[in-house]
C-alpha cells in the first residue's frame, strides 16, 4: 500500500482542529479533531512512500507509528485515501498506458469519489475496458451516447444501425458531416473509434478467434423513429430478455426526451411492463399506438439537438453506473424531460403482473418482505434504493439473469 490522498476533493480548515475535504454536499466530510502535524502529515501521503517510511517520516515529525497508521485507518475508512500501487493486474496493465490516463485523469477522480476501497477506483476504470455494450440506433442521441460511452473507457461498443447518414442525423459528437450519405453502421463506429482513448483492447471473442461470443454487459436502445422511442415494442426486447441482458431505452420524442427504464430482466419493469400499465390506465392506448406505427416515409420528428444532447448524456451515465456496479435510478423509472421547460422529471414504472418478464413476482415478495410505511411511499427514490444494496456484492459488468 503507497497511500495517496484523493485528488478529487478540495481541503480546508473548518476551525483550529477540524478538516473539511470536499464543497459539495453530495461528497464532503469533515474529519476532527486534527493538529497541524498531522494536518501537515497528510502531505507526505502522495503515492511515493509505502508504510514503513511514512513511519519514519513520523517519527521525525513527532508522531509515533501507532499515530500514523490510526490516522490512516481513519481516512481509509472515510474514503479519503487511494492506493497508489493497488487495484490488480489490470489496474496495473492500465497505470503502464501514461497517454491513455492522462485522457481519463477527470474521470478517475470521479470514480475515486464512489469507490472507498484504496485502488478500486483505477481498477473500475480498468474494469470498464473489458465491457462489451451495445447501441441499437445511430441518429443524434445514439451516435453521441455511443461515443461518450467509448470516451468514457468502456472497451467495445458496438452500434447497429441501417441506412445512411441523413444531414439531420449530424451532431457534435456523433455523426459528422463528413459522413453524410456513408452507411450510418459504418459511420457511428468510426465516431465510436475517433472517441476512444485507447485502441481497443483484443477480446477473446473478437472476429476469427473461435471463441464463444461473450454476450453484452448492456444494450441500449437508442431508437430513431420516435414512435419507438414514446411506446417501445415488447416484442424487440423478448431476446434480451430471454437471455437476460439488461437494457436500456433513451430517445427524443416530439420535443420529450426519455431516459429508462434501465431493465434488469426478471427484477424490473420493462417495455412489456410499461405497454400493459397504458392499457390499464388508457383504454384507447392500444388503438392509437397501432396507428402511430404506421411508417410515414423519411418524416422528421421534432428533436432539439440541446435536448437530444442531454438525453445521450444522461443516458449514457446511467449505462455507465449500471457497468461500474452501480443502481441508476432509470431502473424502475423513466425519466422524462420536455421543452420548453427542461425540468427532468421521474416517471415510476412498476412490474405488471400480467408481463411475461416475471418481475411482477419478484417485486411482490419483495413487498411483502417490507413494511406498510415503506409501500405506500414508493417512489422515484425507493427502486434505486433497493437495487443499491441488492446490486452491492455486483462485480463490474455483471448481470445474473432472475428469469
Ligand atoms: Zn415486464
Amino acid at each position: 500500500m503507497h497511500p495517496v490522498m484523493k485528488p478529487a476533493l478540495r481541503r480546508g480548515w473548518r476551525d483550529r482542529d477540524t478538516v473539511q475535504f470536499g464543497m459539495t454536499p453530495a461528497h464532503a466530510l469533515t474529519i476532527g479533531p486534527m493538529d497541524p502535524a498531522t494536518h501537515g502529515f497528510l502531505d507526505l501521503l502522495n503515492g511515493t512512500r509505502g508504510l514503513p517510511l511514512l513511519r519514519e517520516e513520523g517519527r521525525r515529525r513527532d508522531l509515533p507509528a501507532d499515530r500514523v497508521d490510526s490516522l490512516l485507518e481513519r481516512l481509509t475508512r472515510a474514503g479519503l485515501v487511494d492506493d497508489a500501487r493497488g487495484g490488480g493486474p489490470a489496474a496495473d496493465a492500465l497505470r503502464a498506458k501514461e497517454h491513455v490516463l492522462r485522457r481519463l485523469r477527470p474521470d478517475l477522480a470521479a470514480l475515486s469519489l464512489t469507490t472507498a476501497e484504496p485502488g478500486g477506483a483505477l481498477a473500475g476504470l480498468a474494469a470498464r475496458r473489458a465491457l462489451r455494450v451495445q447501441v441499437r440506433g445511430a441518429g443524434r442521441v445514439g451516435a453521441v451516447l455511443a461515443s461518450v460511452l467509448s470516451g468514457a473507457g468502456v472497451g467495445e461498443v458496438e452500434v447497429r444501425d441501417t441506412g445512411r447518414v441523413e444531414p439531420w442525423d449530424v451532431a457534435p459528437g456523433g455523426l459528422s458531416a463528413e459522413s453524410l450519405g456513408e452507411r450510418r453502421e459504418v459511420a457511428a463506429r468510426a465516431a465510436v473509434r475517433r472517441a476512444a482513448p485507447d485502441r481497443p483492447p483484443r477480446h477473446a471473442h473478437s472476429p476469427g478467434s473461435g471463441a464463444r461470443d461473450a454476450g453484452h454487459s448492456l444494450v441500449v436502445l437508442t431508437p430513431r423513429d420516435d414512435v419507438s422511442v414514446h411506446a417501445p415494442d415488447p416484442a424487440d426486447a423478448e431476446p434480451l430478455l430471454a437471455s437476460g441482458t439488461p437494457h436500456l431505452y433513451a430517445g427524443v420524442v416530439e420535443g420529450t426526451g426519455v431516459v429508462g427504464p434501465l431493465v434488469l430482466p426478471g427484477e424490473s419493469g420493462c417495455a412489456g411492463c410499461l405497454h400493459l400499465h397504458r392499457e390499464d390506465r388508457d383504454p384507447a392506448w392500444p388503438r392509437l399506438a397501432a396507428q402511430w406505427r404506421c411508417p410515414e416515409a423519411r418524416r422528421v420528428g421534432a428533436c432539439d439537438l440541446t435536448l437530444a444532447t442531454a438525453v445521450a448524456g444522461l443516458a449514457a451515465a446511467h449505462a455507465l453506473a449500471f457497468l461500474d456496479g452501480g443502481s441508476p435510478s432509470s431502473v424502475g423509472a423513466r425519466w422524462e424531460v420536455s421543452v420548453p421547460g427542461l425540468d427532468w422529471r421521474a416517471r415510476p414504472l412498476r412490474p405488471h403482473p400480467a408481463c411475461g418478464c416475471a418481475a411482477a413476482e419478484r417485486d411482490k415478495a419483495e413487498h411483502s418482505s417490507s413494511d406498510g410505511a415503506a409501500r405506500e411511499t414508493m417512489a422515484v427514490q425507493r427502486p434505486s434504493t433497493e437495487r443499491r444494496k441488492a446490486g452491492a456484492a455486483r462485480p463490474t459488468g455483471t448481470w445474473r439473469a432472475h428469469v
